[in-house]
């Protein structure tokens, strides 16, 4: 997982955004095929305008009925495909469904790639140059001007163009005429640029998707441990509290500090007093109940846990689990790590309309202020809570 994974990302990433990274793999693409929808109505009218070129182009020339039934069929086609492509709302779809629309994109690329493709197949004229160059321009140029939407996905451009030029080129080549050839040996290696144009587009806005997502992920989450950081526990504090204040249940917050971690640090090193900070945080993440709780890193080696609809006596119960379980942690990656031992301060309150967050807060930095002065590695109870302040 994480930084293993085999995905195309730059070699600089660092095991924690690589590891964000894997984690929006799913939004990334939901956010490709959004670009690609939005571009319907712009591919719509391309189509619309290279249907009509081929249609006067080769009105005198080709079979009428054909003709008609071809450009009825490519109007038809894309005008559908733009229409149900409105419906793509990312936010509000689930990863099952986004794979689906990601499936209906491919088809009906490749659908439209095969229509384009039998205008260069039905209404070619062998023989009549004139006629199958003006055939070839529009052709070529849909071909060319799909780069610029498709490119969002790895493979809907190819599927496009190959369809869609293939016959062309074909029946080019078996021309006798020298520059009939030319032009169809030619234009293969010029899809074959417009190719590699395409992946470099693709990783390109690939890579800026997934850095905006890094980016959003970063402004609420702690870059070392990867749980919530300082800033997103303030917004929650602020949030649950003002709950807690409507329905009149009680709030909990128990901040936990490793012991003597600067001893820890100086001991082993920088990097074992990471990990350590990192096994701390997961034990913290795992003990806290899911959906409920709101584990954070608030500080360097400082770590809280809003417990919502909690009464002191359950904070503690789970304080002292948090506790307990420091003693025991290993690291991730079963390297050697010295235990470590935490003191915590907890604190509950039901909110009134002259309290607010802060007061919460404060009990608990100072229960746990007390819990270092008694000698660390147990937790101390606000008491005041108790009583009204
Ligand atoms: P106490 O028991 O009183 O809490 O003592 P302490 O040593 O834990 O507290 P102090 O505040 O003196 O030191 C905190 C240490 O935490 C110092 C700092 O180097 C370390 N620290 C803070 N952030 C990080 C980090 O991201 N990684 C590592 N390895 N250490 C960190
Ligand atoms: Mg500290
Ligand atoms: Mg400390």
């Amino acid at each position: 997982m994480g930084f293993k994974s085999n995905r195309d990302y730059p070699a600089h990433l660092s095991p924690q955004v690589a590891e964000v990274y894997d984690q929006y793999e799913t939004d990334a693409k939901a956010e490709h095929l959004k670009l690609i929808l939005n571009q319907s109505t712009f591919v719509l009218f391309g189509n619309y305008a290279a249907g009509l070129t081929v249609l006067i182009g080769s009105w005198h020339a080709a079979d009428q009925g054909i003709l008609i039934a071809w450009f009825v069929l490519v109007v038809g086609f894309n005008t559908l495909r733009a229409l149900a492509g409105r419906r793509f709302v990312p936010d509000q779809i689930e990863p099952p469904e986004i794979d689906r629309w990601e499936r209906r994109l491919l088809g009906s690329t490749l659908l439209s790639g095969v229509l384009w493709g039998s205008a260069g197949y039905l209404l070619y004229l062998p023989g009549e140059l004139d006629h199958n160059f003006f055939l070839a321009v529009p052709i070529i140029a849909m071909s060319a001007a799909a780069v610029t939407s498709y490119s969002y996905h790895q493979i809907a451009y190819p599927l496009f163009f190959v369809p869609a030029v293939t016959p062309l080129i074909l029946s080019l080549i078996q021309e006798p005429s020298a520059s009939a050839k030319a032009i169809g040996l030619v234009t293969p290696l010029y899809f074959l640029m417009m190719y590699l144009l395409s992946r470099r587009i693709y990783r390109a806005a690939h890579a800026a998707v997934l850095s905006g997502f890094a980016n959003q992920h970063f402004a609420n989450h702690d870059y070392l441990t990867g749980i919530a950081n300082r800033r997103a526990f303030q917004e929650a504090l602020e949030r649950e509290w003002a709950r807690a204040l409507r329905t009149g249940k009680p709030i909990s917050l128990v901040i936990a500090d490793i012991d003597d971690f600067k001893q820890c640090n100086d001991t082993y090193g920088h990097s074992i007093g990471d990990k350590v900070l990192k096994a701390i945080a997961m034990m913290i993440l795992h003990r806290a109940r899911k959906g409920i709780d709101m584990p954070a890193r608030i500080g360097g080696e400082e770590f809280a846990v809003i417990l919502p609809e909690t009464n002191l006596a359950d904070a503690c119960r789970i304080a002292e689990d948090i506790r307990t379980r420091a003693h025991a942690i290993q690291s991730d990656d079963r390297t050697e790590m010295p235990g470590a031992t935490l003191s915590l301060g907890v604190a509950s309150l039901v909110p009134d309309a002259e309290g607010s967050a802060s007061i919460l807060f404060n009990r608990s930095d100072q229960a746990l202020y007390r819990a270092k002065l008694e000698g660390k590695d147990r937790f101390v109870a606000d008491r005041a809570g108790e009583t009204p302040y």
